[in-house]
């Protein structure tokens, strides 16, 4: 049986792997962007939540803590790393402090687990760099972060390991004229637009915009730091990345539906940031500012998921925040859907494993020096910020980086303090190497995107 994949963001991804769990099922995953994980999974918050803002009866309630709870399984699969570094959602008067028992009583009834409401001793004994005003805050031990390109990263190259076959920089334009025998749609900002084409009606979406400020502060906090959430959502968090740098966001504001691309930040979005996140943590240093950035949440007046599911396809679309944590419930629960519909059975030769790209810079010396012996060029250091080696380059061109921001995102280098200044040649020099293609050739990311206009000789 021949299953389509539109889109290979977090939510695609973990349902192609999920389906090459069965026997005799071709799955092709078709994406319009150069690289997997480059839509609305490469720019967002990080955030695998616990779960207790979701109301009760919502699908994302229904998705979110059960998502959070198969991370830890598909971290250790896949070798992504994740982080349990818990949250606090954090009071500042006593009408935010119901809020918090409200939140509780959600947490309780979608099934999430060690909650607990903290005096203003003990949140500032888990943070002590938050604001002095603090009165409160929740506790949610669960809460990790990941980062979500990485997620799509590793689980796309395990189910093409498991036989998927990936079509990169291929967009569908109509789900209607597909030849396969049953659709997955699973697009994104554009998931509404490709089930109008098969005639599936669903609430349109708009995008909300959401910007951040990344700054090289790492440790300022340890924890997911919330304040209570609004009607707007979640609010401005300060949070740590997985990559150990200090990320501010995101903003919260609705664009006209036809604006899916526009991810450009503001200097009014960004005061905001600063504005917010200092009330939580005010020793905030902007001086150590490294970039910012935009992403754009599928949103739609539902506020909701939205799951339509027949014989022949299913339609995943708005998926907003909650959807990265959400994402492992739901593609668990779509390929059960497709497998009962279609009485597929399971393979005993799925292979559930990745090995991640090796990283001697955070290896044991005994361990580092066996790598560097056996491999020389995991010794050489290219890029200074992260430590990441001419090995770590290489390795991520031959798992499919083509542009500097594939290997960007598999590695890490470009990605520090300096964001490229010292170490874009060198790479540029491996893949020139390694691909065949002139410096004139090579794209930072999109098509046409090239960094190099000509080379003096
Ligand atoms: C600002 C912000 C903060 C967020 N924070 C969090 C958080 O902390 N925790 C959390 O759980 N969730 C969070 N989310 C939500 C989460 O990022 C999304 O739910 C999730 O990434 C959606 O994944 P997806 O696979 O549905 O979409 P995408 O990642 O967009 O994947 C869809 C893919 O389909 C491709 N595509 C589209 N149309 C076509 C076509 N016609 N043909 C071929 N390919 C096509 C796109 O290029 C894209 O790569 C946040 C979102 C934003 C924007």
């Amino acid at each position: 049986m021949k299953i389509a994949v539109i889109g290979a963001g977090v939510v695609g991804s973990l349902i192609a792997r999920n389906l090459t769990r069965y026997k005799d099922v071709d799955v092709e995953i078709f994406e319009k962007l150069p690289d997997v994980g480059w839509g609305v999974t490469k720019a967002n918050s990080g955030v695998i939540h616990a779960g207790y803002d979701d109301e009760p009866e919502t699908v994302r309630a229904k998705y979110c803590a059960h998502g959070n709870a198969l991370y830890t399984k598909l971290s250790e699969e896949l070798g992504f790393p994740l982080k349990r570094t818990g949250s606090l959602v954090v009071a500042f008067n006593q009408e935010d402090i119901k809020i918090l028992e409200e939140l509780v009583d959600y947490g309780k009834k979608n099934g999430v687990e060690g909650l607990k409401i903290l005096s203003k001793y003990e949140s500032l004994e888990k943070e002590p760099n938050l604001s002095r005003e603090v009165v409160a805050s929740l506790w949610a031990p669960s809460t990790g972060i990941v980062g979500p390109w990485e997620v799509a990263q590793s689980v796309v190259e395990n189910a093409v390991k498991n036989g998927a076959k990936l079509h990169l920089s291929t967009e569908i334009k109509s789900l209607r004229a597909l030849p396969f025998d049953f659709v997955i749609n699973a697009s994104g900002l554009w998931a509404d637009e490709l089930a109008k084409s098969a005639g599936v009606k669903v609430t349109p979406l708009h995008p909300r915009k959401g910007e951040y400020i990344l700054l090289d502060q790492p440790q300022l906090v340890k924890t997911v730091v919330f304040p209570v959430p609004s009607k707007a959502g979640k609010g401005i968090l300060v949070l740590p990345t997985i990559h150990d740098t200090l990320l501010l966001g995101p903003t919260s504001e609705d664009l006209p539906p036809d604006y899916k691309e526009r991810t450009e930040t503001t200097i009014e979005g960004l005061a905001k940031i600063v504005e917010n996140a200092r009330k939580l943590v005010p020793s905030i240093n902007l001086s150590k500012s490294i970039r910012t950035f935009a992403g754009l949440r599928p949103e739609n007046e539902l506020k909701d998921f939205v799951i339509v599911k027949d014989d022949k396809m299913v339609n995943i679309v708005a998926t907003r925040s909650p959807g990265l944590t959400s994402a492992p419930a739901i593609a668990e629960d779509v390929a059960l859907w497709v497998a009962d519909i279609k009485k597929l059975k399971l393979r005993s030769d799925f292979d559930p494993y990745r090995k991640p790209i090796p990283r001697p810079y955070e290896m044991e010396d005994d361990e580092r020096n066996a790598l560097i012996k056996k491999e020389p060029a995991f010794g050489r250091v290219i890029c200074r910020c992260n430590k990441v080696t001419e090995g770590e380059v290489v390795e991520a061109i031959r798992r499919g980086a083509r542009t500097l921001d594939g290997v960007k995102l598999r590695t890490t280098a470009m990605f520090g303090r300096c964001q490229g200044s010292f170490c874009t040649v060198n790479i540029m020099k491996i893949m020139k190497k390694e691909l065949g293609e002139e410096f004139e050739e090579m794209e930072k990311n999109l098509l046409g995107s090239q960094v190099v206009d000509g080379v003096s000789r």
